[in-house]
């Protein structure tokens, strides 16, 4: 008999950045070797792949996926994709990530080919594309959750410079009073990225010594923090230049191609796309290709009302389905609460995560599985209709 669902056994990454609590306060997890407990990694990545019992053989996703591609994440996905398009993801940040921005699917294949015909060895810490992907992301807040999310508008920007009144940036600024624009922000942030030796380190001694004297300020409080993570890193000047906002539990926002973004503290829901494509910003002991960077990102401000998602609910219009508008192919997402026998019908592969409250999936053939909050569970796209109910929320990832 062919199963329907496949309960999933997911490998949870340790990362400097981590929790060691998180997990355990939202789901019950243990973590007896007191690690920094980052990611629960939810799909058939390489680097983490979830294990599932086939006939009783612990199986890895993908060697599943690989035996019956177009049954298992569809004909469609299997033609578009060759693989699961998606990594989902449980992410706890105690510390901040990196900033970061991600090269559209075009600036990453062409950034690909180019350093595949240099030779750089895929490993080496100066390689910026480690696959011809793009990168798209969702965030979903689990708890409270602060991230840096696009440029801020330009008289945001101006009006901080300006307090601080930085000698060594006072060109640079008077560039950007001069520029406000697109190529004027892009040259701004490029310069004060490139900043080196007695310069950056001025630059950001004065930074740090204005926050002290304003932390009352939630945002000098928080980059004088930052500044413990990142003792003299350039990113320091990043929350004063992009969004900096704090996602309430249930929030969700989209991560664009091309820009800049951080994720500082929280613990949330993250589903991407299939790709370790990361140019670096600041906040990180990493190798930074400022120049690459610069010419990736889309150096317009962000404006701040339209950071979060506007999830709309699902054809029958019931209340208690939020589905996220996802503006690339590689993945959808919704959040299903309180259903009772809601009925559900596969197109791709899904994966569905209990998030508060236990759940059970069920299909018709009598089969049934019920999970755990934190748990996880693997829908190939051949089940077609099948039901789930929960008292709490769950979340759906599919494409
Ligand atoms: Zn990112």
């Amino acid at each position: 008999m062919t199963a329907y669902f496949y309960p999933l056994n997911n490998v949870i990454q340790d990362y400097a950045w981590g929790s060691y609590s998180s997990l355990n306060t939202l789901f019950g997890m243990a973590n007896p070797e007191n690690k920094p407990q980052a990611e629960i990694w939810m799909g058939a990545h390489p680097n983490g792949c979830s294990t599932i019992l086939v006939d009783g053989q612990e199986t890895l996703l993908s060697d599943f996926i690989n035996k019956d591609m177009a049954a298992v994440i569809g004909a469609k996905t299997a033609e578009t994709f060759g693989e699961l398009p998606y990594l989902f993801k449980v992410l706890c940040a105690e510390k901040a990530l990196s900033v970061q921005v991600h090269p559209s699917k075009a600036q990453a294949e062409a950034g690909f080919a180019k350093e595949e015909a240099a030779g750089i060895p895929l490993t080496a810490s100066v390689r910026n594309y480690k696959d011809p992907n793009h990168k798209p992301e969702l965030v979903y807040a689990l708890t409270s959750y602060t991230a840096m999310n696009g440029f801020r508008d330009y008289a945001e920007i101006l009006a901080f410079f300006h307090q601080l009144n930085i000698d060594v940036l006072s060109e640079l600024i008077a560039n950007l009073d001069a520029n406000q624009n697109e190529q004027g922000l892009s040259a701004f942030f490029e310069a004060l990225l490139s900043l080196e030796g007695e310069q950056k380190e001025q630059a950001v001694n004065e930074l740090l010594a204005f926050a002290a004297d304003n932390q009352t300020d939630e945002l000098f409080a928080l980059l004088l923090t930052l500044s413990e993570q990142y003792p003299g890193d350039i990113g320091l000047f990043s929350p004063l230049i992009l969004n900096t906002l704090t996602l309430q539990p249930g929030e969700a926002m989209f991560l664009d191609a091309c820009t800049p973004h951080a994720y500082i503290k929280g613990t949330g829901l993250e589903i991407m796309a299939n790709s370790d494509n990361v140019l670096r910003a600041g906040l990180t002991p990493k190798h930074m290709d400022v120049e690459e960077l610069v010419a990736c990102t889309r150096c317009v401000p962000m404006p701040k009302d339209t950071i979060l998602l506007s999830p709309s609910s699902d054809a029958s219009g019931k209340g208690n389905v939020k589905l996220y508008p996802i503006p690339v192919p590689d993945f959808n997402f919704g959040v299903y609460q309180q259903t009772e026998n809601e009925r559900l019908h596969t197109t791709s592969a899904e994966i569905l995560m209990a998030i508060d409250a236990p759940m059970t999936v069920s299909h018709a053939n009598g089969e049934t599985v019920t999970l755990q909050k934190g748990e996880s569970v693997f829908v190939p796209a051949f089940v077609g209709e099948y039901s789930v109910t929960c008292s709490g929320s769950f979340a759906r990832a599919f494409n």
